[in-house]
């Protein structure tokens, strides 16, 4: 690990000695009883299911059935309304606004860029190579002593491919701050999970989500991962109730289908490798990125008029054609073989002059 490293010294004085609000039901925490602590309607809700009380503002249940199945503690675990809520809470927790600074690697997932540009925090861009790896040497001499922490994707998004570990491992033991490594898209590769080297790197965070492979991007819970000392102070910094009792309750029967989410899975993998052949051969792709994600970083010869095509057959692509190295470029999340199949159709029928300006 890092020798020097001491999240004292990279969280905002202010945020160390914060004394976080103090809910109803983090002062009395057991389930029976006459509950009139928390001004909630005693009679029940105006909907059929009743929501009339505070959900868990820790999600015990949840975490308790989590943890055995990321093998990790249950005290390095936060759960966020998405990955985003995280985020924010890590930018805000260590960076002050106008002083410090965050490192990005872009192309990359947007949000990072937002949540300090929030939070008027500096952002220090450092490309990626043309073959969307991490340039571990201009990472390490972007580092200043107001960088406090360093944005990785991997599975990245809109590339697509995972960075390279040995990379990861050299900015955890160089750099003093927090490393983030952003795992969306873990679940659709065979790379292992950062999360079991949290042990070994105090400075190591790790964001996974529900959005993705689970299936339940509507119910907008994302996991971090991290050492007990930045857990606690993500708790302590939270929205006290951040993940409803719908989302809790739904969750926690979700959890439970873990086999169906493998199944899912193998599905998108198999389509992503169909989808990938059938786009390899349309004369106008120019290149289907390789990928470890569900989706496929395509280049054609004109992405533009191709974007403008889809919409036009009600199809709609993400257009990155403008994103730093990916010029040409649309990003096409694998879809059901019905859906890719109509996508291909799509392609084989589209001529330049379809379309007129
Ligand atoms: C989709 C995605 C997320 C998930 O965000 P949620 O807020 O959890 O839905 C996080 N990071 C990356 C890189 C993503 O692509």
């Amino acid at each position: 690990m890092s020798k020097t490293f001491d999240l004292n010294k990279i969280l905002r004085p202010h945020i160390i000695s914060l004394a976080p609000y103090s809910s109803a039901r983090d002062e009395y925490t057991g389930h029976v009883g006459i509950f009139l602590d928390a001004n909630e309607n005693p009679y029940g809700s105006v909907t059929e299911e009743h929501y009339n009380r505070y959900p868990d503002p820790y999600q015990a249940e949840i975490k308790q059935k989590l943890a055995p199945l990321k093998n990790v503690s249950i005290d390095r675990i936060y759960l966020g309304n998405g990955s985003d809520e995280p985020i924010d809470l890590l930018t805000r927790a260590t960076c002050t606004p106008g002083q410090d600074h965050v490192i990005i690697l872009p192309p990359t997932y947007g949000m990072y860029e937002v949540s300090a540009n929030i939070h008027d925090v500096i952002i220090d861009k450092v490309s990626l190579t043309d073959d969307y790896l991490i340039n571990v040497d201009a990472v390490l001499q972007a580092i200043t002593p107001k960088t406090k922490i360093i944005w990785i994707c991997s599975p990245n998004n809109p590339t697509g491919n995972v960075m390279q570990p040995e990379a990861i491992r050299t900015i955890l033991e160089n750099f003093d701050g927090l490393v983030v490594v952003d795992e969306a898209y873990i679940d659709f590769t065979e790379t292992p999970s950062w999360t079991q080297h949290l042990d070994q790197y105090p400075n190591l965070v790790v964001l996974q989500t529900f959005s993705k492979a689970w299936g339940l991007a509507g119910l907008r819970i994302g996991m971090c991962f991290a050492s007990p000392e930045l857990i606690r102070i993500l708790n302590k910094i939270k929205p006290p109730y951040n993940i409803s009792l719908p989302a809790q309750k739904e969750l926690l029967k979700g959890l439970n289908e873990s086999g169906k989410k493998d199944e899912m899975v193998a599905d998108i993998l198999k389509e992503r490798d169909s989808l990938c052949n059938m786009l390899a051969q349309l004369s106008l792709v120019i290149k289907v990125h390789p990928t470890d994600a569900n989706f496929l970083l395509v280049q054609f010869e004109d992405a533009k008029a191709v974007m403008d095509y889809l919409i036009n057959e009600a199809i709609i692509v993400r257009d990155r054609s403008r994103v730093h190295l990916c010029a040409g470029c649309l990003r096409i999340t694998v879809g059901t073989q019905e859906e890719n199949e109509a996508v291909i159709e799509s392609l084989k029928k589209y001529k330049p002059e379809n379309i007129t300006v």
